[in-house]
Parts: C-alpha cells; sequence; structure tokens
C-alpha cells in the first residue's frame, strides 16, 4: 500500500486513540504530534526574519525531525534576540552580505528563504553555491526563467531545492487527493479555487512590484494555481485570464488587485479560478467529478482546513501545517522520501510557468498554450 496513505490510515486511528495528543492550538483544536518516520534531524538555517519566520520558527520547536540551528538577517537586533531565544550561537548568526560563509558551518544542512518574492532567486542560488539545500518560499521566483535557473543551480550544486508548499502535507488535503486517485470522485470534470484577502497598508513590500514580481495572483492566488494542479491531478494545457482594478492609487501598474483565470487540462476538465487582494475570507476549493464533489473551505489558510465531500465531513486532525511541513522536508531531504504531492523546484517552476501565462494572458486578452 501507498507509504502516505497507510501513514493517513494510521493518523486517523491514533487520533481516535488520542495517543499522539500534545498540546492545543489557538483555535483550542488539538494539536497531534505524527507518526513522524524516525532518523537525522535537518538543522535549518532561517533567512529573512519576518512575520512569516516567526510562524515557522514556532512551529519547528514542535519539529521531531528538524531543528533551527542558523539565523540569516539583515537586522543586528533580530539576530540577537533570535538567537537567544533559539539558543542559535553568534558563529552561526549571518547577515545578506555575509551568509555565503555557511559553507564553512558544519551545523547547517539547509536554509529557509523566507524573504520578499524578488529576492528568493539570488539567494537560493547563494545557498546552493554554499553547498546547503534550499527551502524557499512561494512563489519560488518571479517568473518562470528566475525559477528555471535556481533549478539548475540547485542541481549543479548537487543540493536539493524544496518549495514552501504547506498544503502539500495538509491531512485533509491528502484525503481529497487520494478520493481523487483511487477514483472515488470519478472522471474529474471541474475545480474551482478561490483564494484573496484585503490586504493593508499600502506602503508593504507585497504591494511594491520590484519586491512582489506581481500583486494576489503571486501571493495568494498561486495557491489556486498549485491546488488546481493537485487537485485535478493533471498538467493544465491552456490559460484564459481578466483582470479587474478598482484601486489604482493602492495597486499600481504591474500589481494586480484581482485576476480571474481559467485553466484547461488534457482530459477536458477545466479550472475557473479567482485570486484578489480585495476580499476578506475568499479561502474556498470546490473539486466536482463526475461521481462526487469535494470541498475545502477554508482550503489553504492556517487551518484548521474544514471539508466535506458527497461522502459527509472530512474528520482528519488538524496539524500545525508548518510542524508538519518541516518533518517532512526533512524526511525528503535526508532520506529521499516521496511525498504524495511533489514539493521540489520542479513543482514551484510548473506554477510559474502557469503564472506567467496568466499575466501574458491578462496582457494581451489572448488565451495562452501550454506545452512542457
Ligand atoms: P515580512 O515582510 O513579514 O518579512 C520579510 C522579511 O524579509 C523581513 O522581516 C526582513 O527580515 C527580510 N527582508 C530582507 N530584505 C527585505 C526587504 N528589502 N524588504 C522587506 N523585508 C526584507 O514578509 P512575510 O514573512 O510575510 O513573507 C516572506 C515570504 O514568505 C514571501 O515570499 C511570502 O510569499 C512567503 N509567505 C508564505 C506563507 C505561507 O503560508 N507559505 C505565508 C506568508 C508569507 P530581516 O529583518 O531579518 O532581514
Amino acid at each position: 500500500m501507498n507509504s502516505r496513505r497507510d501513514f493517513l490510515q494510521k493518523l486517523a486511528a491514533s487520533a481516535l486513540a488520542m495517543p499522539f495528543l500534545s498540546s492545543y492550538d489557538a483555535f483550542g483544536h488539538a494539536d497531534f504530534r505524527l507518526p513522524v518516520s524516525q532518523g537525522p534531524v535537518l538543522r535549518v538555517a532561517l533567512m529573512g526574519l519576518g512575520g512569516y519566520a516567526s510562524r515557522v520558527a514556532e512551529a519547528m520547536q514542535s519539529c521531531k525531525r528538524a531543528k533551527i540551528t542558523g539565523l540569516i538577517s539583515g537586522t543586528p537586533g533580530k539576530l540577537q534576540e533570535w538567537g537567544a531565544k533559539y539558543q542559535v550561537p553568534e558563529k552561526s548568526r549571518y547577515n545578506y552580505e555575509n551568509f555565503d560563509n555557511i559553507k564553512d558551518n558544519p551545523d547547517i544542512d539547509a536554509v529557509y528563504v523566507i524573504t520578499p518574492n524578488a529576492l528568493h532567486h539570488d539567494q537560493v542560488i547563494r545557498v546552493a553555491k554554499a553547498g546547503k539545500h534550499a527551502i524557499c518560499e512561494k512563489p519560488m521566483a518571479l517568473n518562470a526563467k528566475e525559477g528555471q535557473e535556481m533549478v539548475d543551480a540547485c542541481a549543479n550544486a548537487g543540493v536539493k531545492l524544496l518549495v514552501g508548499y504547506r498544503m502539500h502535507f495538509e491531512p485533509k488535503t491528502l484525503e481529497v487527493v487520494r478520493m481523487r486517485q483511487a477514483g472515488e470522485l470519478g472522471k474529474i470534470m471541474f475545480f474551482q479555487g478561490q483564494c484573496g484577502f484585503r490586504i493593508g497598508d499600502p506602503n508593504q513590500w507585497r504591494l511594491d512590484k520590484a519586491l512582489a514580481g506581481g500583486g494576489s495572483l503571486m501571493d495568494i492566488g498561486i495557491y489556486a494555481v498549485n491546488g488546481a494542479r493537485y487537485m485535478v491531478g493533471e498538467e493544465p494545457v491552456w490559460v484564459t485570464a481578466q483582470e479587474t482594478k478598482t484601486d489604482t492609487a493602492k495597486f499600481k501598474e504591474g500589481v494586480d488587485e484581482t485576476i480571474q483565470f481559467q485553466l484547461g487540462f488534457p482530459s477536458g476538465a477545466v479550472a475557473s479560478c479567482l485570486s484578489t487582494y480585495n476580499m476578506n475570507y475568499l479561502d474556498r476549493f470546490f473539486l466536482n467529478g463526475e461521481k462526487g464533489f469535494a470541498e475545502l473551505q477554508p482550503s489553504t489558510g492556517y487551518g484548521p482546513i474544514k471539508g466535506r465531500t458527497n461522502k459527509g465531513e472530512l474528520t482528519q486532525p488538524h496539524v500545525t501545517h508548518q510542524t508538519l511541513q518541516m518533518d517532512e522536508m526533512a524526511g525528503i531531504i535526508l532520506d529521499n522520501n516521496k511525498p504524495v504531492v511533489p514539493v521540489d523546484g520542479e513543482e514551484g517552476l510548473k506554477d510559474l510557468k502557469i503564472m506567467d501565462a496568466i499575466y501574458a494572458a491578462c496582457a494581451t486578452g489572448q488565451r495562452q498554450e501550454l506545452r512542457g
């Protein structure tokens, strides 16, 4: 039997028996510790000590197979504060100018790049040249050309490149993937991915094209792009897209507020998606086949994810996404484990190619063909 399926069945059984129950999250939901595989611990340096890195760092305190052993920041005060909090010695603290020196640090296996999008390309390539594995936040890069260069650099250096696609390990998401793979939904006909939130501060990097590379699509719509692929289980062959903007002062040239896009798959299945920086509580996946449906809402937030299918509610337990992600990524990097839904650089590159095509479709009004 597929080891992931086996794992999820054990997870469900253990949830009933409660032996792994160790704590409760901020919502009061049980945070089940998972029977993650035994093995060596992945020693990780976090790069870019901002909002999301804080969440990752806290979640990693519950990891069994991943540990923070290095820090890279442009803010000296954070290096001091985080160094003390997570017991990272001074010799393993770096800034953006000197982090190439991690090549000589035997206490670091991998660097997790959690900086603004435009910085990922150069930073990941420098990590690869230092001989360390790279975990890179989404979007992996600003476009497919950059993404390909990152994939090549990591391959040439003999290191792994993973993308922070935390949903690829989320139990309810994986149950829908399992149902689709098992044919329980029948032939897949339709996917809907709706992802958005109302963005605040107009001066943040997410609204600066130079640092963000775009707008809502780069930041949140990417979940619909990526989700369409793992939910339908195929690679799209065409894209159409339309952009709408209601606030041209806040969303400047090249920073998309709202994009609707459609994807066509080889089987004939279609996806209809919405990405926006102008609507709160937009977080829903819907998959329909000839025999059944699955709906996740919320679908990609930090959780708990909720879902139902034509067979009833999904009952897989909530797990802190980043804890599970980092334990699973340790298994991928150190044991060569293969996740059900890939999280490697090629996976990130596929999304970037589709996003390039979505932007091209918005700019030209023309359907874009996707090949290879
Ligand atoms: P933040 O602005 O909160 O943090 C980014 C950090 O990057 C800063 O605190 C800073 O850390 C560092 N940095 C380096 N150069 C710059 C610069 N020129 N401008 C601003 N910051 C800089 O962003 P987030 O943590 O929210 O996002 C970081 C990345 O993580 C993005 O790629 C985003 O898409 C991704 N992300 C992923 C999520 C997920 O669920 N997978 C959720 C949220 C974000 P320092 O002072 O240490 O140098």
